[in-house]
């Protein structure tokens, strides 16, 4: 039988699970302890990708990630490392000075995800809570002026029941008065339950929450959710969840500093499957996303779920 090819195509890392703001949108109370990553594990997360043949990454996980004081450091060795890598960072912005957006795109990174929820002061501090709405808009008028299309800047709302499509169009409209275009805003993102960590359901938007109602699967567990596999979740503590939905860090399936080869990395992608099909977690006995079958619809638009 001819050998199976790796799921896995992306390695996340998580820089750090501290942030500075507080989204309503948000499942916040994650019972972890607060960390930040170490340069041994990005080390450790690049060497398993250099032996996979791995070439994208992503800096994300569930805290804001430029409060990492070494992240340009670790960006540039995943860049040296693997030149030809696609390098994704997401972030709420709130530290994207215009200095600091200079450096990223020196290294260079590939993409930035900016959250952003709002079209003016009060909706978007509203949503963003603890974040400065004129902050950030002055430093993005500047980085607009001064990116000349060298990094992909992407704004990804989130779709809410306050915030829905009419509310984009309005914060197109913003953005698009401090010099972005249309081919930065290519996101959006529909709330969903976070594997039950995210239970108030006025937030939903309401289109989401009935086409939930609207799905006839009786028996989840013949579902199996093969949400994000292709996407390697390490923690900031160097453990593997079973996807990046697992806020809380309750279905761990390994740590970096046991994975080192292809093969390796193999053998955990079996167990994650296993344990994904006998829905061995609560994270997975309360998530959502299995009867999503992948997209839902809002409106007349389709929407790709954990993308
Ligand atoms: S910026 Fe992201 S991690 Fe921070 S509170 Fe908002 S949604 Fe949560
Ligand atoms: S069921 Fe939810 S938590 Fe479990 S693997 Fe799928 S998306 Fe992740």
């Amino acid at each position: 039988m001819p050998e199976r090819k790796l799921f896995t195509r992306q390695i996340e890392f998580e820089p750090t699970n501290h942030c500075n703001a507080q989204c309503v949108f948000c499942p916040r109370g994650d019972p972890r302890k607060k960390g930040y990553i170490g340069f041994e594990t990005v080390k450790q997360g690049v060497a398993l990708a250099k032996s996979a043949g791995i070439k994208a990454f992503k800096l994300a996980g569930f805290g804001e990630p430029l409060l990492h004081k070494e992240l340009i450091e670790h960006l540039r060795y995943i860049r040296t490392e693997i030149p030809d890598s696609t390098i994704l960072l997401i972030t709420n912005g709130s530290q994207l000075t215009p200095e600091l957006f200079e450096q990223l795109a020196q290294i260079p990174v590939s993409r930035i995800n900016i959250s952003f929820n709002g079209y003016d002061q009060q909706s978007y501090e509203m949503l963003m809570c603890g974040l400065s709405f004129h902050k950030l808009v002055a430093h993005l008028k500047e980085i607009a002026a001064h990116n000349r299309g060298r990094v992909n800047i992407q704004f990804v709302p989130i779709l809410t029941r306050s915030f829905g499509l009419a509310e984009v169009e309005k914060m197109k409209g913003l953005l698009t008065g401090l010099g972005f275009d249309e081919k930065n805003f290519k996101f959006h993102h529909v709330i969903t339950g976070r594997s039950g960590k995210l239970q108030n359901e006025k937030l939903l938007d309401e289109a989401y929450a009935k086409s939930l109602k609207d799905i006839e699967i009786k028996d989840k567990s013949k579902v199996v959710c093969l949400a994000a596999l292709g996407n390697l979740f390490i923690g900031w503590n160097g453990d593997i969840h079973i996807c990046c939905n697992d806020i809380y860090g309750e279905a761990v399936v390994g740590n970096i500093k046991g994975l080192k080869t292809a093969e390796e990395l193999k053998q955990l992608e079996d167990k994650n499957l296993a344990l994904r099909a006998g829905y061995a977690f609560d994270v997975c006995r309360q998530c959502d996303t299995p009867l999503l079958a992948r997209h839902v619809k809002v409106g007349d638009q389709l929407f790709t779920e954990l993308s």
